[in-house]
């Protein structure tokens, strides 16, 4: 093995750069999950999570990866048999389809070309032709992380208000959530899924879904361990039914503290500005974006269009120790990926774009970036 000198740039889209203050934090000892400093952490983190996901509901965190939360927001609102409408975004719009089809869940998937979010006005058509109401959830992913692509939430909201019909909404957060504007309340979404390891700053582990009290009405036939209930009942006096994650919630009470320090707002900002910049190279390289629709560019990574994505890739890793994103699904070796979210700043940026840009052999996208950056773009 060569010897590799520096830090290695990890600029997929997801996991993200973990902060040394965040990893300070969870280098401690582990603590008794049922003595009194447990509580204390508990009763610190989840009002801190209410305000990143923009709730005054409950949020409740699993030891999982957001695969696992995926599962929870099925399993605890949905029952074997019950109609989803899923739309066909991406990668993980697809694995989330297959996980409910194998819960047992009868998914009618709304097809899409993978460059396109899901489509309001295709849900709403669907919806109001529903008049039995026999669709029970309609689940999205905001942030398609295979394609760069976010879909617009709030217009979906209205979709479903518009049908005036009773479904829930279900929506995948995990690679939007603390680079993106997002509402869990004010869009009226019942169940909000994330994960830890992406806009929250920290190492996979954690699985989170925040819950609407529709949502908590609703009651699946098939949950065990990731029933909502247990855990919220735990909660109330600060514990959890099984061992959590002791370390990574010390991670976690420090991504929140540094994430208020910054501002949400100005997080939402940088995460947007960096994703112009990364564009604006693209471009100058003469690249094409795989997200179709400006009104839908992701702030959290950008997708490129490349003949031989991977062969990039490997010269990116193996010549300047940079980790760029592979094409997943049907998009393998078509695109790559460039994760621009999390821990992360403008000299971040340039350094990973001018590694790209070498095992691109281009020219000018760097110079368009900082460009951008430079002005205060
Ligand atoms: C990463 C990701 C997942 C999968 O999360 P895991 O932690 O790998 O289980 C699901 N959906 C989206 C949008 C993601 O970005």
């Amino acid at each position: 093995m060569t010897f590799r000198s520096g830090r290695h740039f990890l600029q997929i889209p997801g996991p993200t750069n973990v902060p040394d203050r965040v990893l300070r934090a969870i280098d401690r000892p582990t603590l008794d999950h049922r003595g009194p400093d447990f509580a204390q952490l508990t009763k610190e983190i989840l009002p801190g999570l209410q305000r990143v996901f923009n709730t005054k509901g409950p949020v409740i965190v699993y030891p999982s990866s957001g695969t696992g939360a995926w599962e929870a927001a099925l399993v605890n609102t949905l029952s074997p048999g019950d109609q989803v409408l899923m739309c066909e975004t991406g990668h993980f719009a697809t694995l989330w389809r297959e996980m409910a089809e194998r819960l047992g869940l009868s998914v009618e998937f709304i097809a899409g070309d993978w460059r396109h979010g899901a489509d309001p006005a295709a849900i709403e058509a669907r919806l109001t032709a529903d008049k039995e109401h026999r669709i029970s959830a309609v689940a999205v992913v905001h942030n398609e992380t295979s394609t760069g692509v976010t879909s617009r939430i709030a217009e979906i909201r209205t979709a479903l208000d518009r049908a005036r019909h009773p479904a829930l909404l279900l929506v995948d957060t995990i690679s939007s959530l603390a680079c993106m504007d997002y509402r869990h309340d004010e869009w009226g979404v019942d169940v909000t899924v994330c994960g830890s390891q992406k806009g929250l700053m920290l190492p996979p582990g954690l699985g989170f879904n925040a819950v609407s009290k529709k949502a908590l009405a609703r009651n699946g036939s098939r949950r065990s361990y990731w029933d909502w209930k247990p855990i919220l009942q735990s909660n109330e006096t600060g514990y959890y039914p099984y061992t959590p994650a002791t370390n990574l919630l010390y991670g976690l009470r420090e991504a929140l503290a540094m994430l208020f320090e910054e501002g949400l707002e100005a997080v939402f900002v940088r995460h947007a500005r960096h994703a112009e910049a990364t564009r604006r190279a693209v471009r100058a390289w003469g690249l094409e974006l795989l997200c179709a629709d400006e009104r839908e560019f992701s702030s959290s990574l950008t997708a490129i269009l490349a003949p031989d994505a991977d062969r990039i890739r490997q010269i990116a890793l193996q010549r300047f120790d940079l980790s760029l994103g592979a094409g997943l699904g049907k998009l393998s070796n078509r695109v790559f990926r460039i994760g621009h979210l999390g821990w992360f700043n403008d000299v971040m940026l340039c350094g990973t774009l001018a590694g790209v840009e070498m095992a691109l052999g281009r020219k000018g996208g760097v110079a368009a970036a900082m460009e951008w950056l430079a002005k205060g773009g």
